[in-house]
């Protein structure tokens, strides 16, 4: 009987299942892996794949990229979320320009020192780009491991000291291009998270999970913990022209370099200085307030529109303040919450 040899099973089962048609595997290169990765990271492939069309149009190369404004960046981030992502990559472009010439270094060590770029995403980027032997370990490789191997921990470092062995152990001798990508559309497209197809799966006669009976058991669930909640209270001024006051908020904290709506404290909103904006107050309406939720809290928000009357003959002194016009949008990067509010204006 021929010995079950896992990366032969992946790569048989690659070979008629597996994705090769996804816009970053043609052509090929380090900086379209490199923007796709980072965009994968968080969200699904069908998400990405406009995105990453879009950006190509925009930045076909790093030196592109590295030499557009971040704005113009964050623009076209805009509803991807963890915009960290976009603001790590446009730095790590400058980095690869003035520091590698504009060519992205071929080794795991080099390339996890660019602003985030993890073990996992500077490995898929040289098993992918360069077809080197290196193991990733995303989501769904984790999914998959842990269910075929039985290690039930919940995801965290422990598991992860068990499970980067077991990558390893099982990289193919050649292939590692098409192993890398099958292991990530296995985990995405078999191996999914509440109702695994095992029934078409090439690993299942060997899978602990299977073999149990229980594969959703593995790897054990995180430990719930209760989000906080907090509030914020936006103030949505709208002139006669129907342009918008935005704000730009600090680069670091959430929404970091993005533009979004003034916030306030006040309890009554005579208090606010329409003043400082140029404006005389005209009217008042109350939005409907909704939940956006983050990675660590939940965040209550609470807009209210109010109507006033520019004075325009006064410039804006402070530039981290713009009358913006829906209906002819620039460049900039807007959270998704904040477009939620803008289109109800529009
Ligand atoms: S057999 Fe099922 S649980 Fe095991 S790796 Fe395949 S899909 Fe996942």
């Amino acid at each position: 009987m021929k010995k079950f040899l896992f990366s032969d099973a992946v790569l048989a089962w690659f070979e008629h299942h597996g994705r090769k048609n996804l816009p970053w595997q043609h052509p090929i290169s380090a900086y379209r892996v490199y923007i796709s990765e980072i965009m994968l990271q968080q969200t699904q492939v069908a998400t990405v794949i406009p995105y990453f069309q879009r950006f190509m149009e925009k930045f076909p190369s790093i030196d592109a990229l590295s030499q557009a404004p971040l704005d113009h960046v964050l623009h076209l981030w805009t509803g991807l979320g963890y915009y960290a992502r976009a603001r790590n990559l446009h730095k790590t472009a400058k980095i690869i320009v003035e520091k590698y010439k504009s060519v992205f270094p071929t080794t795991r060590s080099k390339l996890e020192t660019l602003p985030g770029v993890g073990r996992s995403t500077a490995a898929a980027i040289c098993a992918l780009a360069f077809n080197q032997p290196e193991a990733i370990l995303d989501g769904n490789v984790k999914r998959v491991l842990a269910r075929f191997h039985g290690v039930s921990g919940a995801p965290g470092k422990k598991t992860e000291s068990i499970l980067w062995p077991l990558a390893y152990s099982h990289l193919p001798k050649i292939k590692m291009r098409e192993y890398t990508q099958a292991m990530m559309d296995l985990g995405a497209t078999l191996c999914v998270r509440s109702d695994p197809q095992c029934g078409c799966c090439p690993l299942k006669e060997n899978c602990v999970g299977y073999q149990s009976g229980e594969p959703t058991r593995y790897p054990g669930a995180k430990p719930t913990k209760k989000m906080p909640v907090r509030e914020v209270k936006l103030l949505v001024l709208v002139d006669e022209d129907k342009h918008i006051l935005l704000q730009k908020r600090p680069a670091l904290g959430i929404w970091g370099g993005l533009w979004s709506l003034p916030e306030f404290q006040v309890s009554d909103f005579s208090d606010i200085c329409f003043q400082k904006f140029n404006c005389v107050f005209k009217k008042k309406k109350k939005l409907t307030s909704f939940r956006h939720t983050f990675t660590h809290f939940h965040l209550d928000i609470f807009p209210i529109q109010f109507h006033v009357i520019r004075n325009k003959m006064c410039v804006m002194e402070d530039e981290n303040f713009i009358w913006y016009n829906p209906l002819r949008p620039v460049s900039i990067g807007l959270p998704k919450p904040i477009c939620k509010i803008l289109s109800w204006v529009k």
